[in-house]
């Protein structure tokens, strides 16, 4: 399952999605590049995900994390979206992401309606804010990931 490649460790450019309106929803995700999607372990379960998130040298934030399958390339390549649970004042587009991803919520699903879809997104927003919480993975918000210098990139480290 999902747990065995936890904590897992990326950074990457943020590059432009699919335009699927999320941030008309309110819920934008950072996407990355297919480069780095690539570097993920090919048995990672697709599925919504949650932990710790940086912008450059910024503060570290909780994050929502989804691992689906990437419609450009007719389902069989994956994509990695990042929410980030935090306000920003602009887009960052082009800058360094670095996230830890520290505990998984559930599969991918279908929804029968957009509210549907969104009322999904709230909750799992909520489950993996209380959980971040939690010092197991509260922890990893601190770790020394965060603070290296932007070529390194961890499950590497
Ligand atoms: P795209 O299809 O290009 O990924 P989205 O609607 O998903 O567009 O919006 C994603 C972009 O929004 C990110 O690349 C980032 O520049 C910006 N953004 C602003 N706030 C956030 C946030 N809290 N979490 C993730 N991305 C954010
Ligand atoms: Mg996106």
């Amino acid at each position: 399952g999902a747990m065995r490649h936890l904590p897992y460790f990326c950074r990457g450019e943020v590059v432009k999605g699919f335009g699927r309106g999320s941030k008309e929803l309110g819920i934008p995700t950072a996407n990355f590049s297919e480069q780095v999607v690539e570097s993920f372990p090919s048995d990672i379960p697709t599925g919504i995900y949650y932990g710790w998130a940086c912008v450059g040298n910024g503060d570290v934030h909780k994050m929502v994390l989804s691992i689906g399958w990437n419609p450009f390339y007719k389902n069989i390549k994956k994509s990695v979206e990042t929410h980030i649970i935090h306000t920003f004042k602009e887009d960052f587009y082009g800058e360094i992401l670095s996230i830890v991803i520290t505990g998984y919520i559930r599969p991918e699903k279908n929804f029968d309606s957009l509210d549907a879809l969104i009322s999904a997104i709230q909750e799992d927003i909520e489950e993996a804010k209380r959980q971040l919480d939690l010092p197991e993975h509260l922890k990893l918000k601190e770790d020394n990931f965060f603070h290296l210098p932007e070529g390194k990139i961890a499950n590497n480290r």
